[in-house]
């Protein structure tokens, strides 16, 4: 069995428990050696095979994961933060699938997961932005034109950017230009959860100054909406005037209004009787 491992934004210990098995019982590991924590590695038993994937082709990572699983070998593939993106598993899966090989996925925590923990930030605020884009600027690998930066600006949802920190003067220009005014808060978060972490807060218009300021080149998250700012709505979930399927709105009048507007707090009362 080939593995597919994601070994988290960057700390050691934000693997996830079944990742961590995995890599204590391999036999043979590839890593993403450009961003993987190498101090992951130590989890590893002493004869454990290593291979760093960032001075390999794919076709090399291949050879060296189907000759492993021929011999019996228990392989993990690891991928920083989640496989699921920006990964380039796809490709692998389906040449081990070409092969009759299977694999299995075991997910990771993010680096836009780890890059909100460090701005103590919710993605997703009531009355600002329910919705989160995940995108990149076009570099080597082209975006295609529909999902451009200013397309998905206009719709002015909390976004996170990947694998952009060297584009940053053409990323605010795209922010703008697509609708967002130039004074929307951003961040910049260079290698959330490593113990070299840096969070720089800004706005849209100030992206490249703060980066050069701060010498960051790259290995960062740009975070860009008013999620990051001062106002939001509290939340209907845990307001007390509010009937949900586990709990009654804390005045009975106002039990009854929820119930002519939404139809749910019957429902409600019927589980809550249960
Ligand atoms: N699969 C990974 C993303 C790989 S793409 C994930 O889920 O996080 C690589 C890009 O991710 C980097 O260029 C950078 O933009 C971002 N990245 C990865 N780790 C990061 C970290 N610890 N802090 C900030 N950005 C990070």
């Amino acid at each position: 069995m080939i593995t597919f491992v994601g070994a988290g934004p960057g700390a050691e210990d934000l693997i996830t428990v079944r990742g961590q098995r995995f890599l204590q019982d391999a036999d043979l590991v590839v890593y993403a050696g450009s961003l993987v924590n190498p101090g992951l590695l130590s989890m590893c038993r002493k004869d454990c095979e290593i291979y760093n994937s960032a001075v390999m082709t794919l076709e090399e990572v291949l050879d060296v994961m189907t000759a492993g699983y021929r011999e019996g070998k228990r392989i993990v593939r690891l991928h920083t933060g989640d496989p699921c993106l920006y990964g380039a598993i796809r490709e692998q899966m389906d040449a081990l699938e070409d092969q009759g090989i299977p694999y299995e996925v075991c997910p990771g925590v993010s680096s836009f997961s780890g890059a909100a923990a460090a701005l103590g930030a919710e993605y997703t605020l009531p009355g600002i932005s329910q919705s989160v884009v995940i995108t990149r600027m076009a570099g080597r690998t082209p975006v295609p034109e529909k999902e451009s930066i200013a397309a998905f600006a206009a719709h002015q949802a909390t976004m996170v950017i990947f694998l952009s920190t060297g584009m940053l003067k053409k990323l605010s220009e795209e922010l703008i230009r697509g609708g967002y005014p130039a004074d929307t808060p951003a961040a910049i978060v260079y290698k959330a959860t490593w113990p070299e972490e840096k969070v720089l807060r800004c706005t849209v218009d100030a992206l490249e100054e703060t980066a050069r300021r701060e010498g960051v080149t790259r290995t960062a998250l740009i975070i860009v909406g008013r999620i990051l700012g001062e106002e939001y709505e509290r939340s209907k979930l845990y307001d007390p005037s509010y009937t949900t399927v586990f709990r009654k709105a804390s005045h009975p009048e106002i039990r009854s209004r929820d119930a002519e507007n939404t139809g749910e707090s019957k429902k409600s009362d019927k589980e809550d009787k249960q």
